[in-house]
């Protein structure tokens, strides 16, 4: 069905940095306006600070599970560096910033995802010193690409996290939504029927809010969707074992 072609406009860069209710809370303007304004991946010192602003304001950056440095340069410095010379920038030009989140740019917003998780495990494996452990690998940042990326082009990104992908199985979805593919058709289910006028972010809060809900093991069921929280079985101590 071509819903897409009746939807009405998404919001431009302008709601982004200047309207709270799209915007969200008053970082994410300063965060959507940085990345209006400095866009492109060819200069490192810029890169590095946009990696390292967006990911500590949303606590994922991709220090986390990256071990320690071999040398003093931060992870960012090597991730930015990597993305010179990276295609990650015609991957976003081909997404228009009013694009919004659809069948027909799914996969393009997948790619470059894929392709950015992708650039921080190279960049990530050269610049720890846990790659001299055997085996090693450095953990997928996921979570960070898709915020990364969703203040790189908001209508078009939907931000993945724990939460979100609670919040999807809250609303009635089922998983696994491990991937940001597997996250991304999950989205696309759930704003299938949905009336037009809704944003990745507008999407996202909602889903937050389920998500959190939906963890609360604070209670034996969710208080959103009534699902039965599986207790973990403890294990029994068992008497005269010793221990
Ligand atoms: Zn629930």
């Amino acid at each position: 069905m071509a819903v897409m072609e009746d939807a009405p406009p998404t919001p431009g860069w302008e709601m982004y940095t200047g309207d709270r209710k799209t915007a969200g809370p008053f970082e994410n303007r300063i965060l959507y306006a940085m990345c209006r304004d400095n866009p492109a991946h060819g200069d490192a010192y810029v890169t590095a600070g946009k990696i390292t602003a967006i990911g500590r304001i949303y606590a994922a950056a991709p220090e986390r599970g990256a071990g320690s440095g071999r040398e003093t340069g931060l992870l960012a410095d090597a991730i930015a560096a990597r993305l010179v010379n990276s295609p990650l920038d015609e991957g976003l030009q081909a997404i228009a910033i009013s694009d919004g989140f659809s069948e027909s740019n799914r996969a393009q917003v997948v790619a470059a995802h894929q392709l950015l998780v992708d650039e921080i495990a190279i960049a990530t494996f050269g610049w720890s010193k846990s790659f001299d452990n055997e085996g090693w690998l450095p953990r997928t940042q996921g979570s960070f690409a898709s915020k990364y990326l969703h203040f790189h082009r908001p209508n078009a990104f939907p931000i993945m996290d724990s939460y979100a992908k609670a919040g999807l199985v809250c609303v009635g979805l089922n998983g696994p939504f491990d991937t940001y593919e597997l996250f991304c058709a999950g989205f696309a289910r759930h704003v299938e029927k949905r009336v037009a006028g809704w944003t990745p972010r507008s999407i996202d809060t909602a889903l937050v809010i389920r998500g959190r809900a939906h963890q609360d093991r604070t209670s034996t069921s969710c208080r959103a969707c009534g699902t039965a929280f599986v207790r973990r079985q403890r294990k029994k101590k068992s008497a005269g074992n010793g221990g």
